[in-house]
């Protein structure tokens, strides 16, 4: 229900255009796969996905011999399942039942990557894990105070530096913390500079190399958050990070602010990095863990 509701812009948009598009067309033919394309591309969702996608329903509508436009509805959210539901086991987090969980946030400014970390937390929490935060971002101002901010919200402590010192140092800290506390997870933020690839590149490595000194497999997970709002900017994020490091997974925000929530198809396909979560609010229960199914249901619907 929450996911239906998250995707309300993107599902009236999308259905109002399509209800347009097949009134204009009554029957299949090569201008409507042209203006469909237009569509599709239009909901963000990846001019190459798009391109495949229409191949595959202007095949799909010769083998079934389809004529009339309203009919080829049903075969786009059943060809957009099966493109996404690649392998739905990626979609969980990776969380370690028998030691710490360490898990890494990256993103640039002002994506959600703060609430996402409040919201994660919250979700451990509730489920019973202990948690603690690590204010690595020690480059934005008002980042640690915002995160802290954040932990107290959901009840979790957050270990943390002055603005400007060396966010290696805090990861030592907080996972020295995290040890002798025994937590079951420990969230961590780092500053989100995309300016410079190298730098960003040294950075996430110097934390990651502190972390799996202390913990050998740690990282659990590097995740990345996305805007979804941002469209193909948030594509063009994730292609940085993910050549700046090893990105596990991609939490996506705002899906809940955009029409274009086609996005998490061009991610899925262009990057082949699984969308684990979503953010469709600005509330600590607004975090849901992607589901294939649900989020074409929520689309066209
Ligand atoms: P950061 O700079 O990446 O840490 O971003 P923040 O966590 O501060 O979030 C920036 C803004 O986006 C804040 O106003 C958040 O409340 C808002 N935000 C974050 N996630 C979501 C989401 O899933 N949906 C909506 N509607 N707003 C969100």
């Amino acid at each position: 229900e929450k996911f239906k509701n998250g995707l309300s812009k993107t599902r009236e948009s999308f259905v109002s255009k399509m209800n347009d598009l097949v009134s204009r067309y009554r029957t299949v033919d090569e201008e409507f796969f042209e203006e469909l394309e237009d569509l599709l591309i239009s909901a963000d969702v990846g001019v190459n996905t798009v391109m495949e996608l229409i191949d595959d329903l202007r095949g799909e509508a010769k083998r079934q011999n389809i004529k009339d436009a309203k009919d080829i509805q049903p075969l786009i959210s059943e060809k957009l399942a099966e493109r996404l539901q690649k392998d739905d086991s990626e979609n969980a987090l990776n969380v370690k039942e028998d030691e710490m969980t360490v898990i890494l946030f990256v993103g640039v400014n002002g994506v959600g990557k703060t609430t996402t970390i409040g919201k994660v937390a919250h979700r451990f929490k509730e489920e019973g894990k202990s948690v603690l935060l690590a204010a690595g971002d020690t480059f934005r101002a008002g980042a640690i105070e915002q995160l802290s901010v954040w932990g107290e919200r959901v009840g979790v402590d957050t270990i943390k530096q002055q603005e400007g010192s060396d966010p290696a140092a805090v990861m030592y800290d907080a996972i020295q913390a995290a040890k002798s506390r025994q937590v079951d997870v420990l969230l961590c933020d780092t500053a989100g500079r995309l300016q410079n690839k190298v730098n960003l590149m040294k950075e996430l490595e110097k934390v990651k190399r502190v972390i799996s000194r202390e913990i050998p497999d740690a990282p659990h997970e590097v995740l990345l958050v996305l805007d979804a709002t941002t469209g193909q900017n948030a594509l063009s994020q994730a292609k940085t990070f993910s050549e700046a490091t090893d990105v596990s997974g991609i939490a996506l925000t705002k899906l809940d602010g955009t029409a274009k929530g086609g996005i998490v198809l061009a991610i899925r396909q262009e990057l082949d990095i699984p969308v684990k979560l979503v953010g469709l609010g600005e509330g600590m229960d607004d975090l849901q863990t992607f589901d294939a199914e649900q989020y074409v249901h929520g689309l066209f619907a």
